[in-house]
């Protein structure tokens, strides 16, 4: 298929790290699109524990299963040029409760507002995920917890020599 004619959906996110929860939506966008592009916010104001350059090998190194069909990529600015500058038209969420329900409606009609040619499109992870995210994954690792059912090797590996020094 020619590369322009690839359906590709825009996958943006923090990261910090990236879960089994991430893995998973990209999982079932990729049943609905030929390729995604996930992109780390790096103008985020959140304060991350992984450099971005950290939260990008670490993020290729677990979605490198999809078989090149995921580009981890950095970018800057608003989302909806990002996403054309891409040649895509789509963006894509997680929902994983209706506590995520409020912030990814007003960003996404906000982000309709300023690029009326660009869906939103939100997938739910399966059901085990549901309760799953970066900031829960983070304390757990600090307490010193197990996240192997959570998060790729590389994953576990990183946040245990960020927290503990060494590896697990
Ligand atoms: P952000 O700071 O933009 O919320 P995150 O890296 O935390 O960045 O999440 C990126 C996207 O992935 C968001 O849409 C979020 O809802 C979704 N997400 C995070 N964790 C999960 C999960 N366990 N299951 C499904 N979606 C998730």
């Amino acid at each position: 298929m020619k590369a322009e004619g690839l359906r590709r959906i825009v996958y943006p996110g923090t990261f910090d790290p990236v879960t089994n929860g991430h893995l998973d939506v990209v999982g079932r966008a990729l049943q609905l699109f030929d390729e995604v592009v996930l992109a780390i916010a790096g103008d985020s104001t959140k304060k991350p524990l992984f450099s971005l350059e950290e939260r990008k090998q670490l993020a290729e190194e677990s979605l490198a299963e999809f078989n090149g069909r995921v580009r981890v990529t950095v970018f800057r600015g608003l989302l909806v040029d990002y996403v054309r500058s891409q040649g895509a038209n789509a963006i894509l969420r997680g929902l994983r409760a209706v506590s995520d329900f409020e912030f990814e409606f007003q960003m996404a009609l906000m982000n309709r507002k300023l690029a009326d040619s660009i869906e939103t499109i939100f997938l739910m992870p399966r059901d085990t995920y549901t309760y799953l995210s970066s900031s829960i994954i983070k304390e757990i690792a600090r307490l010193g917890g197990d996240t192997s059912a959570f998060v790729p090797p590389g994953v576990q590996t990183a946040l245990h020599e960020k927290f503990h020094g060494g590896k697990p």
